[in-house]
């Protein structure tokens, strides 16, 4: 058995809106290649999905006219009824245009998370990684949020399907985790943690901590609605104490992670102020609880993550690093501000359009530290202890 597979699908490149658009598909190349400039890469652990995204599966997740309104708005010159109702689906606005192929790379995209996650539940790899998915704001009905496809959802409806394993959920975007939490509201096999700034100032909206699933799936969807601001030491007290707790009531058999990265000082589109120290614990701690609690067995995906140039690829080798236990990551625990490849720097920052940090994780001694700093941590306190306590 493999001890790690990253999944790759070439054509998960294509999934691009316009050229300005904040969801950059380049993070993933950089990340690829800071990996191989770490010797982290070796040809025999990645592998490239060879089947399609199976049509019925698509339609076990999503409705078929939101289906067949994505083929139609991916063709070159769209019928006139398709583009008059794209924005009754998601697909008119600014944030989630349709565009040409878009069906197609969607797809691909949902087949790389699907093969990920057979990967691990067939026993041909105890972990996969497949930063290309993790798109969790898809709905059933629509498009949201960067989302046309939610191969979260996709891929654990797969492992449901076939293996009837119970699936934990985690979410470390920063943005509710809002599609993958509707498509199994109300299933009482497949639990949804989210950790995420609180949807009072923040898109999607949704995630409080009083939304905790319905019917059957009534206890088994549980939010962590973070401060705006908040730093290291109070998210991840908050992701760890919660993690503990859901683990120990959803027993699962398989994690499914995404790990998007906006959760970052750095990003652009949220106001959470945490450092790359979260992108190298948080990895650790679900690492651990798959093997604690699911016999190793555990699938990552990306997410969003707006700063490509300085935070993505540090974050999703450092998940990838935790995930195939490199050698350089005990040097990374020992020496935080190890420093990068110098000749990754280089390749990259001839494109980038801001100075790259050349050190694994940041140097945090030269922040400011964030005013009302007790306040935060209080008030993230306050709610991790009402969601822990709904899991009583
Ligand atoms: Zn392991
Ligand atoms: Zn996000």
């Amino acid at each position: 058995m493999l001890q790690a597979a990253y999944v790759y699908h070439p054509d998960s490149l294509n999934y691009v809106f316009r050229r300005d658009h904040p969801f950059d598909q380049r993070r993933l190349v950089m990340t690829m290649e800071l990996l191989e400039q770490v010797q982290a890469l070796p040809e025999n652990v990645i592998h490239i999905p060879s089947q399609p995204l199976n049509e019925q599966l698509l339609q076990r997740v999503h409705i078929p006219e939101y289906i067949e309104t994505v083929k139609q708005l991916s063709l070159a010159s769209p019928a006139e009824p398709y583009l008059s109702q794209a924005g009754q689906y998601g697909l008119d606005y600014d944030e989630t245009p349709f565009f040409k192929g878009m069906h197609q790379s969607a797809a691909a995209i949902a087949a790389g998370s699907v093969y990920a996650a057979e990967l691990v539940m067939s026993g041909k790899a105890e972990h996969a990684l497949h930063l290309g998915g993790g798109l969790h704001h898809a709905l059933p009905q629509k498009g949201a949020g960067f989302c046309i496809y939610n191969d979260a959802s996709i891929a654990i409806r797969h492992i449901r399907d076939h293996y009837g394993a119970r699936v934990l959920y985690i979410d470390t975007d920063v943005h509710h985790g809002d599609g993958v939490e509707l498509s199994f509201y109300t299933d009482p096999e497949v639990f949804t943690y989210s950790i995420h700034e609180t949807g009072k100032f923040l898109f999607p909206g949704t995630g409080r901590v009083e939304e905790r699933g319905a019917g059957e799936g009534f206890g088994c969807t549980i939010n962590v609605p973070v401060e705006p601001y908040t730093e290291d030491d109070s998210w991840l007290e908050c992701f760890s104490t919660v993690l503990q707790q859901v683990l120990e009531c959803a027993r699962p058999d398989v994690i499914v992670s995404q790990h998007g990265c906006d959760a970052h000082a750095l990003d652009p589109l949220s106001h959470i102020h945490c450092s790359m120290r979260i992108y190298r614990e948080m990895p650790k701690l679900i690492h651990q609880a798959a093997h604690d609690f699911c016999n190793g067995r555990w699938v990552a995906l990306g997410g969003g993550g707006y700063d490509i140039w300085r935070v993505v690829p540090r974050a999703w080798s450092l998940l990838w690093l935790e995930m195939s236990q490199h050698a350089i990551l005990s040097e990374i625990d020992r020496h935080p501000l190890l420093a990068l490849p110098p000749a990754w720097l280089a390749r990259w920052q001839q494109e980038s359009p801001v100075p790259l940090p050349d050190t694994w994780l940041d140097d945090v001694s030269r922040w400011e530290p964030m005013p009302r700093r007790s306040e935060i941590t209080e008030r993230n306190r306050h709610i991790c202890e009402l969601a822990a306590s709904y899991l009583k």
